[in-house]
């Protein structure tokens, strides 16, 4: 480590405790599971690099001494996807924050720029992201393409892997004299949800979206059945411009404290960002649904209730409860939703977040529950696949048993191309032997959960 330290030069770093912890923890405590078989491992040193020249010193230098790296954006992932397994180095991309262009609906970015502000650069004239998690103001750009899949947005565009989402990314190799790539087409799925073991994405390049004056809505039913039916049939109207579509069962709402002035007691909810220029069509559309509408405004922040941030806000006020995450099928999709709900519905309370996904709609679904240990996951996600939902597991750190990522041979031939050490993010990939004292107990235990992840 030490003749490593001595390369980097001039390059920000620091080895202060609570930096060293602080930066090497991410959302993994959302599975009580994952954050058992993390521990508390940490990085030894973190670098802050402000160029691309000064990640491609600390690429070589890190080939050179054999000394393991993560890369790390806003540290949202909720995965493990960014906690160092093997020590070595975390290097925090967020010095590199620059437009690289913007020209017409194509954007290009450094990978380390906050998303909120590039969003809020791009709707000054006219334009917005086609999708972004609902941690758009800590995520950046480099960590949603590493470790995110979909988000806002993703009603309409689909998720991030669809094609023509992602345009190019400039990747940085971990070699003793590193080589930038720039990667195109369906190349871009090599590293996008590969949890940063793929090189160092310097810049992305993105296609954009006109940017509408949206509404954040709410609207409450009596019956959640009749919710998901509405959100369904709200992603399907064509006409009404929406970018969020988020459903979400008794007692999901309560959990959202803020927003409880307009989330009557025992009522499903939904939750959605509406285009302003066909709110009166979709007033037509909640009036046959007959909801009731209880919040219509011109802000931009309900959608930090709705995602992810649904389960946060949800274990913050209570810390003995946990997720899974599931796709519903593509075909009978309210069928399937109706019957885990009533099924379940008393032991897992159910949020949807209504999406293009691959081609076709359909609802991602999150229930909440409290955890009571792998015999009760093992039975939830049996049930789930019972009724026609694929689960991805959300609680393994472990890439392949995600399910949202398939890791052929080519994934893997091209990690031992840009990574020929096997430095970045060690003990992600199974079956690579990059982790001194390989990988065991709780972490085999969540990798086997029964999940048959999400068919692409
Ligand atoms: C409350 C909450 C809500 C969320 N909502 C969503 C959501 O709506 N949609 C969604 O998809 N996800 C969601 N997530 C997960 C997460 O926020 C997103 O994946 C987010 O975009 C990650 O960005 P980040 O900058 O924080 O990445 P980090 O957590 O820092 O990193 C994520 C992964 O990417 C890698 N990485 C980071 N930067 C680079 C780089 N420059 N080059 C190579 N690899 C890199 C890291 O090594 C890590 O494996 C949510 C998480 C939380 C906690």
């Amino acid at each position: 480590m030490e003749g490593f330290l001595k390369e980097l030069g001039s390059i920000i770093h620091t080895r202060d405790a609570t930096a060293l912890r602080v930066k090497s923890a991410d959302f993994s405590w959302f599975s009580p599971i994952m954050s058992a078989a993390l521990g508390n491992r940490q990085a030894e040193v973190i670098l802050s690099p402000k160029s691309e020249e000064e990640v491609v010193r600390i690429a070589a230098a890190c080939a050179k001494h054999r000394v393991p790296l993560v890369a790390r954006g806003g540290g949202t992932g909720n995965f493990g996807q960014a906690v160092p397994l093997a020590g070595g180095a975390v290097i925090e991309m967020t010095g590199l924050d620059r437009i690289v262009f913007d020209k017409g609906n194509v954007t290009r970015a450094q990978a380390g720029i906050r998303i909120a502000n590039l969003d809020t650069h791009l709707r000054k004239s006219g334009r917005e992201l086609r999708m972004h998690p609902s941690t758009k103001k800590l995520a950046t750009l480099g960590g949603f393409i590493g470790g995110g899949h979909a988000g806002i947005g993703t009603v309409n565009w689909g998720i991030l892997r669809d094609r023509g989402n992602l345009l190019g990314l400039r990747v940085i190799t971990i070699e003793e004299t590193p080589r930038a790539l720039e990667l195109r087409g369906d190349d871009v799925n090599l590293v996008h949800h590969a949890y940063g073991v793929n090189g160092i994405v310097t810049e992305a390049e993105l296609p954009l979206a006109p940017a509408y004056e949206w509404l954040d809505t709410i609207v409450v039913f009596d019956d959640f059945g009749r919710a998901a039916e509405f959100g369904m049939a709200l992603t399907t109207s064509d006409g009404i411009l929406k970018k969020l579509v988020s459903v979400h069962a008794w007692p999901v709402p309560h959990y959202f404290v803020p927003l409880k002035p307009y989330l009557p007691m025992g009522k499903a909810a939904a939750l959605l960002m509406i285009g302003a220029e066909t709110r009166e069509a979709f007033e037509a559309l909640v009036k046959s649904f007959q909801g009731k509408v209880t919040l219509c405004v011109p802000q931009d922040n309900i959608y930090e209730y709705t995602w992810g941030h649904t389960t946060m806000h949800a274990l913050r006020a209570d810390r003995s409860l946990t997720h899974l995450v599931c796709i519903f099928p593509k075909v009978d999709t309210l069928g399937s939703i109706r019957r885990v709900h009533q099924k379940l519905g008393e032991e897992a309370f159910l949020h949807l977040e209504f999406k293009r996904f691959n081609g076709y709609m359909t609802a991602e679904g999150v229930p909440l529950f409290r955890y009571q240990g792998f015999e009760q996951i093992t039975r939830l996600y049996r049930a789930f696949e019972a009724e026609g939902a694929r689960i991805a597991n959300v609680h393994t750190f472990l890439l392949q048993n995600g399910g949202m990522k398939d890791l052929d041979d080519k994934q893997i031939g091209f990690k031992r191309s840009v990574d020929p050490h096997l430095l970045m993010n060690p003990g992600k990939v199974a079956g690579l032997d990059d982790l001194p004292g390989g990988i065991s107990g709780a972490t085999l235990e969540a990798a086997q959960l029964p999940a048959s992840g999400w068919a692409y």
